[in-house]
């Protein structure tokens, strides 16, 4: 069977012993070998010791709730973890340099049982700081002794109205795994269980279709391909619908059930609440798009104007409208060309970043036989940040290493500059630093490139993204939304009625131009996304945030970079909508939001324009 996409004959891929030492990460900074790794699990790790770790046990034996108490017990727990996370990092990197090698699977394996083990011994201690008074826990989130855990202990302390007592805690938590059913068949059915049929291109080639080549044949230029794997893969789902109808209930269900014993008002109230975030930040975003939604419409009818056909479906949103633009570039190039868009963040950051993606190898560049596939950033407080790269050479590529690298520049700042309680960064605010890389490489590039065809291509590539980010997933969200209050207020989801709704909901989105395909009532059944808990709406709003930040650091200049870089270094010492008023973006208003929208409708305009004038 052909397989399209993947036109480019490659050489052969090579093995992990045949790669460059510089063009791999620099694992060994962690560990200079695995023994090394054995003799620090076997100090914290205590593998064959039931319990692992007494010490934890032994403050539950003569628990007192007092300060000096607690101090000793997150000071105790803090490092347990901090360890386990460098062990982990290490084996979970070596492990994915190549997945079928015996000896990272195993240590990966073993590490990840022991955070499971460690999760255990200490499940008591939540409930337990949540069992004593209120006027206790006001005394020990104000004690002296305390201060440098004081939003730590607040995030658990703002659960205590939503607590039970400990007989009633207990019976929830005995109820957890049977709650995950939904979710686990949903994956399973999806990952597993399903298959699609095989689709034929408009030479009469047979091409395999899976969840991967989907989006590639979405982008592929031969519409007879496109439109067979559009409907191929939703006629798939189709056959199934009350099963996943039911399998979605059962996951909302989950959420009303937990609502209502820990005494919420709405499941989104629920989900937000952890992290200190208000409804409205959910609700002003689907207001904020929904009020921009023509700029999605007229985009819709350009590109049925420059695709030169007489119906734009569904299944054409996706492939470029600027063919054959050629913007490969090799990795060192890609590298330099990032670091130089980012010279409005300083010359200190530019080093580091310099330094990182190039001597200092945190990056593993190269493709090599059974190695993880993707990408990602990875890395823990005692350790450089870490990038897994399948570089090849293609503008996606140079895309996502910038991508990476601003996860990574933003971990390390983290980790700088803040104890390990605070070094981590909520998922709220996870992908705004990422974000405003690429961003900052989109303008620098739109401003150095000359040839029309390499503009437009860039400006069509970006329409895209945020297509993607912003209003789709804003989308999902409404849809989300929808589907808790109509389980919320006792009506039944049945398969017509998340059609419908979500038929509407594509027609609103995409506008009187597009032909609505009857296949696409279906799509709510192959999110995966939906079986998280309101989780894709951060999407939208982080990059909401990240194009008002990089405006505000291109216009205003250092002051606004200043505060950029603090909001980079300041982990979760703050709460999310906190860390990013710091920054200078205000959430809780729907200004980012309509500026993004608006930026969006800027970058049609300009694709309208380069297009029309014929330049190409
Ligand atoms: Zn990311």
């Amino acid at each position: 069977m052909a397989t399209a996409g993947q036109t480019n004959a490659r050489s052969q891929t090579k093995d992990r012993s045949e790669m460059k030492c510089e063009d791999c990460w620099n694992v060994e900074a962690m560990y200079p070998s695995w023994e090394a790794w054995e003799e620090e699990l076997k100090e914290w790790g205590r593998e064959k010791d039931v319990p692992h770790w007494p010490e934890i046990g032994s403050f539950r034996a003569k628990w007192s709730g007092s300060v000096v108490e607690i101090r000793g017990l997150i000071e105790l727990v803090l490092t347990i973890d901090r360890e386990l996370s460098k062990l982990f990092t290490y084996a979970h990197l070596r492990h994915d340099e190549d997945v079928a090698s015996e000896v990272p699977k195993t240590a990966y394996g073993r590490i990840l049982s022991l955070f499971y083990a460690f999760r255990q011994e200490t499940s008591w201690i939540e409930p337990e700081l949540l069992q004593l008074s209120q006027e206790k826990l006001e005394q020990i989130l104000s004690a002296a002794e305390l201060k440098e855990f004081k939003i730590y202990l607040e995030k658990i302390v703002r659960m205590k109205p939503h607590t039970l007592s400990a007989s009633e805690e207990e019976l929830l938590a005995f109820s957890g795994n049977a709650l995950e059913v939904a979710r686990q068949a949903f994956s399973a059915f999806n990952n597993a269980d399903l298959k699609f049929p095989p689709v034929v291109d408009s030479q009469g080639n047979t091409h395999e279709l899976t969840h991967g080549t989907y989006q590639l044949y979405l982008r592929n230029q031969d519409r007879t391909l496109r439109e067979g794997a559009f409907k191929n893969v939703h006629r798939a789902f189709s056959g199934y619908e009350n099963t996943l109808c039911e399998l979605l209930q059962g996951h909302v269900q989950r959420h009303v059930f937990e609502v209502k014993a820990r005494k919420f008002s709405s499941c989104l109230e629920a989900s937000l609440f952890p992290q200190q975030i208000e409804t409205s930040v959910y609700t002003s975003l689907i207001q904020a798009v929904r009020k921009h939604l023509p700029a999605l419409h007229r985009y819709v009818a350009l590109r049925k104007r420059f695709l030169g056909v007489s119906e734009v479906h569904l299944y054409d949103l996706s492939v470029p409208l600027i063919k054959d633009v050629n913007m490969s570039m090799p990795y060192d190039e890609a590298a330099e060309l990032i670091v130089e868009s980012l010279s409005v963040m300083g010359k200190e950051y530019q080093e580091e970043l310099k330094r990182g993606l190039t001597t200092d190898r945190w990056v593993d560049r190269y493709e090599n036989t059974r190695k993880r596939s993707g990408a990602y950033s990875s890395g823990c407080y005692d350790s450089m940040p870490y990038i897994l790269m399948n570089y090849h050479n293609t503008f996606n590529d140079v895309m996502t290493l910038t991508h990476e690298a601003g996860h990574s520049m933003h971990s390390l700042l983290s980790r700088e500059h803040q104890p390990y309680q605070y070094s981590d960064y909520s998922i709220f605010v996870a992908e705004v630093a990422s974000t405003f890389h690429e961003e900052l490489l989109m303008r620098h590039l739109l401003n150095k490139l000359t040839k029309a065809e390499q503009k437009a291509y860039l400006i069509n590539q970006r329409i895209d993204d945020m297509r993607a980010t912003l209003l789709r997933q804003t989308m999902f969200a409404e849809f989300e939304l929808q589907v808790h209050k109509w389980a919320e207020e006792g009506k039944p989801l049945t398969p017509s009625l998340l059609k419908q709704a979500y038929m509407q909901l594509n027609r609103d989105y995409f506008g009187p131009d597009v032909v609505i395909d009857q296949e696409i009532e279906i799509e709510w059944a192959r999110i995966p996304h939906f079986y998280s808990n309101f989780y894709v709406y951060q999407y939208a709003t982080g990059i909401s945030a990240a194009l008002a930040l990089a405006d505000k650091v291109l216009t205003e200049g250092a002051p606004a970079r200043d505060q950029y870089l603090k909001f980079l270094s300041s982990g979760s010492s703050l709460y999310p909508i906190d860390v990013l008023k710091m920054a200078g973006v205000d959430m809780t208003s729907s200004s980012p939001v309509e500026a993004a929208m608006l930026r969006f409708e800027s970058l049609v305009d300009e694709l309208e324009k380069i297009l029309s004038e014929k330049k190409i």
